[in-house]
């Protein structure tokens, strides 16, 4: 089982599980050559997929084209089901940067056909995080910028204000849906710039005043 850590504490979570929200920026929509949705688009991830910062991501032979994605991640503290808007605000206790690697071709082919594009997101180490901060010692403004730097060269520079679907707003959609429980991580979608990372590649990555990691495509 894989557990999150805290910043500046001993707590951990044991992580259930992780979902993820698609789309949630207008100008990566775009890029993806979609429209936005009307209500948070969301799929999972398995808990086995996820590394922390430091570590390396594999990159899976069946694809030619992985594709880092920069998300802001929420860590749930509490078990939410069809939650209203202030108490998914409540149910928020922790923030943190992830990586949302893909297999963009497979999701791509996959897609076309009508088919589950599992396989695409949900390889193992395809899940990168790292401590999380929690909410009491920091107040979310959404003036946040998610940035990612590829070999130092920056390619998503982003503010959190610019996501369609707001953290609570996120909550109260997937606990209409699906309970959340206590230590499940909801990856809230990134901003434009996606590519591709090849191996050699070395990606760092933050949501500036909260978090922040590194990892090397091996
Ligand atoms: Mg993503």
């Amino acid at each position: 089982m894989k557990s999150v850590s805290i910043k500046y504490s001993d707590l951990k979570y044991n992580v259930g599980k992780i979902v993820c929200v698609g789309k949630n920026y207008k100008e990566h929509a775009e890029e993806l050559g979609g429209t936005l949705p009307e209500f948070p688009l969301i799929f999972l991830k398995p808990p086995s997929a996820i590394i922390f910062s430091g570590e390396k991501v594999i990159h899976p032979s069946f694809t030619e084209n992985l594709h880092y994605e920069a998300e802001l991640v929420l860590l749930i503290g509490e078990d939410v089901s069809k939650a209203d808007l202030e108490t998914s605000e409540k149910a928020i206790i922790g923030y943190t940067i992830g990586l949302d690697m893909t297999a963009r071709d497979v999701q791509f082919d996959l897609s076309k056909k009508g088919n589950p594009w599992t396989i695409s997101k949900c390889f193992d180490t395809s899940a990168i995080l790292t401590d999380f901060v929690l909410k009491k010692n920091y107040q979310l403004t959404l003036d946040e910028k998610i940035i990612l730097k590829v070999n130092g060269e920056i390619k998503q520079n982003c503010e959190l204000n610019k996501m369609v679907f707001k953290p609570a707003q996120i909550v109260q959609y997937i606990s209409g849906i699906m309970a959340l429980e206590k230590g499940d991580l909801i990856y809230t979608g990134t901003p434009a710039g996606v590519g591709r990372v090849v191996k050699g590649d070395k990606i760092e990555a933050e949501v500036t005043s909260i978090a922040r990691l590194n990892t090397e495509i091996v």
